[in-house]
């Protein structure tokens, strides 16, 4: 075993910094993770299913958390984020700022503090599809299960009155911002994604039209912990889609917008067909789509979602323009196995928006991107290993791999 007696400080507390923080603290590093939201999981645990197993995501999230919890060699700050490093491979100076969370250990979750916050705030966990307290638990199954306020949102006196509802003394309004220094032997790069911005597809009807949502939206649309307790509705009205369809390569492969494919939304889109066929057996289904990219195994998945359902049509066809036509959607594409151009009316539409690097303003000195702005990682040279997500867009399995590999480095740079 490699003395290990400096840190490792994984930034970023999705799947993938969880992983490796777990991976490398059980083999006897010491970790500190740095998350930027109010909760650990990232991305993952505002999915409703896996791909391809169709489990819930929670499930895998949980046992990672348990590690977390009982091993007393991993810290972890949520609602941080890291504002200086200096330094260099296995001796960097690091500086959290540690934002006031104004809800203590001591809260139950027991939700009395939110029955008297009057503010409301698009609900950042699901997309904006609905509203929530500006005091509110971020989600369900939220680890650590406590209670945030969003401070950019309600006034103090509002944060009061909370306080004052709040039997258990677990809401301080005098919290105050807080730093703390690491001197840390590697770093982990673990900040992942975040979907392309549905405003630039402006041509899609996306941000304009209430019944074209984004994949990752859909996403907690079918989750039975989202705004519709799981049943997929039209955001415009709040009934039954009769028609849906799932467009394709939205804003990716595309030289105006995303260059790259993420090689994640054929995928989630096949998995979100198949929510839609759980609720709506007989619904007609359209994809449009350049390619469906299911490699290796995956391509069992694509056959078993689309192979028997009559009502799934598959357009080999990108969609130039979303309009709204009445109560309806139409779509307009090229078919490029006909040549002719094709009109679709459908009365829903998910774009599959592809993944972006996301960095949420961190600046580490030495760090190099590539020219999609992933990170390219160098542990030999820099000690700062980029790991998931932050480096390409792969789904989770890919992600654990990774992960498992990032703490081995880590360690070594460590020694
Ligand atoms: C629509 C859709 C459906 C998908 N479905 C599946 C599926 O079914 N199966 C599957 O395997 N994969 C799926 N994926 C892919 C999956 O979401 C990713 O593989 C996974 O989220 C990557 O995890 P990550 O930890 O690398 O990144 P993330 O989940 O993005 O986590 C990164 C974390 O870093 C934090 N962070 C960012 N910047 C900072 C900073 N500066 N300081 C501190 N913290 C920071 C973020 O807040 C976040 O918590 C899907 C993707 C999409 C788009």
């Amino acid at each position: 075993m490699a003395d290990i007696s400096k840190p490792i400080l994984v930034i970023g507390g999705g799947i993938s910094g969880v992983t490796t923080a777990v991976e490398a603290a059980e083999a006897g590093a010491k970790v500190v993770i740095v998350e930027s939201n109010p909760y650990l999981g990232g991305r993952v645990a505002q999915l409703h299913q896996y791909f391809p197993k169709l489990c819930p995501p929670n499930c895998g999230l949980e046992i990672n958390f348990k590690r977390i919890k009982f091993n007393p060699d991993i810290t972890f700050y949520t609602d941080a984020k890291v504002t200086s490093v200096s330094g260099s491979r296995g001796n960097f100076d690091v500086t959290i700022t540690l934002n006031p969370r104004f809800v203590n250990e001591k809260c139950t979750a027991c939700g009395e503090c939110e029955k008297v916050c009057a503010t409301e705030v698009p609900s950042k966990f699901n997309y904006g599809l609905n509203k929530v307290k500006a005091i509110s638990l971020p989600h369900e199954m939220a680890f650590p299960n406590r209670y945030w306020f969003d401070a950019s949102a309600a006034s103090l006196d509002e944060l009061k009155k909370c306080a004052a509802a709040c039997k258990y003394g677990a809401i301080d309004p005098d919290a105050k911002p807080e730093t703390v220094t690491v001197n840390a032997g590697a770093i982990v790069v673990a900040t992942g994604w975040k979907p392309y911005d549905m405003a630039s597809l402006d041509l899609l009807g996306a941000g304009q039209l209430p019944n074209v949502i984004s994949n990752v939206q859909m996403e907690r649309l079918a989750a039975e912990n989202g705004p519709t307790k799981g049943k997929i509705l039209r955001p415009a009205d709040q009934k039954e889609p009769e028609s849906i369809a799932f467009v394709q390569c939205a804003g990716s492969r595309d030289e105006n917008h995303l260059k790259q494919c993420s090689s994640i939304c054929c995928l989630a889109s096949l998995k979100q067909i198949n929510y839609v066929r759980q609720q709506y057996p007989d619904i007609p289904i359209y994809m449009f789509y350049i390619d469906v990219r299911a490699n290796g195994r995956y391509e069992d998945f694509f056959v078993k979602v689309a192979k028997d359902d009559a009502n799934l049509t598959l357009v080999k066809g990108k969609v130039a323009s979303i309009k709204q036509d009445g109560p309806d959607l139409l779509l307009e594409a090229e078919d490029t196995l006909t040549g002719k151009k094709t009109s679709q009316k459908v009365n829903m539409a998910v774009l599959a928006t592809g993944m972006q690097p996301a960095r949420n303003g961190l600046s580490i000195p030495g760090l190099d991107y590539d020219d999609m702005d992933f990170v390219i990682s160098e542990p030999d040279t820099t000690g700062i290993i980029g790991v998931g997500c932050a480096k390409s867009p792969v789904e989770v399995v890919q992600c654990m791999r990774n992960a498992t590999g990032a703490a081995l480095k880590a360690i070594q740079c460590c020694k």
